[in-house]
């Protein structure tokens, strides 16, 4: 059984490509240990309970299109995990887990030089916290405050940086 890493299909003959996403696959990603995420979905489902994340399954229509719209997400990229950093749940401002990488949108406040990397870029980056922002480097930074708790923004950190660990 082979397992994409970026968007967890799975499938029985090695392919160079996953069928689903068109990620490239290697024979040697297969040997996971036991119990450990193989893939950004599965890593994504272990913080899924994390106040405001929500995984696509539980994401309704409009939320999706505000989405979609805001971030500027193409309509072929598949999303994984949504992060709301708004208080009333329009989620015109946040980030997105997708297949191709991370997509987001800050409020007037937070200043961001990318509003997207893909995940050979973000592998690249240094993951940490700033006050209330997550910093990628190179003037990246995503907005977090609306999280309002401390707690949580370590737990997404967290997130980030597993994603990161399985994708090197
Ligand atoms: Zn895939």
């Amino acid at each position: 059984m082979f397992t994409c890493k970026y968007c967890s299909t799975e499938f029985l003959e090695h392919k160079p490509n996953c069928p689903n996403c068109g990620a490239p696959i290697k024979v040697s990603e297969n040997n996971p240990k036991t119990g450990e995420p193989r893939s950004i979905r599965e890593v994504c489902t272990k913080y899924e309970g994390t106040k405001n994340l929500h995984m696509d399954e539980t994401i309704d229509a409009r939320r999706m299109t505000n989405m979609r719209n805001s971030f500027n997400i193409p309509t072929n990229e598949t999303v994984i995990m949504l992060y709301d950093d708004t208080i009333f749940g329009s989620n015109k401002v946040g980030f997105a887990i997708c297949s191709g990488g991370l997509y987001w949108k800050n409020d007037w406040s937070v200043d961001t030089k990318r509003t997207f990397l893909n995940w050979e870029a973000f592998t690249q980056r240094e993951i940490g916290l700033d006050g209330y922002h997550i910093v990628l480097g190179r003037g990246d930074t995503i907005g977090m405050a609306g999280v309002g708790d401390e707690q949580a923004r370590q737990q997404i950190l967290t997130m980030l940086r597993e994603i990161k660990a399985i994708l090197q």
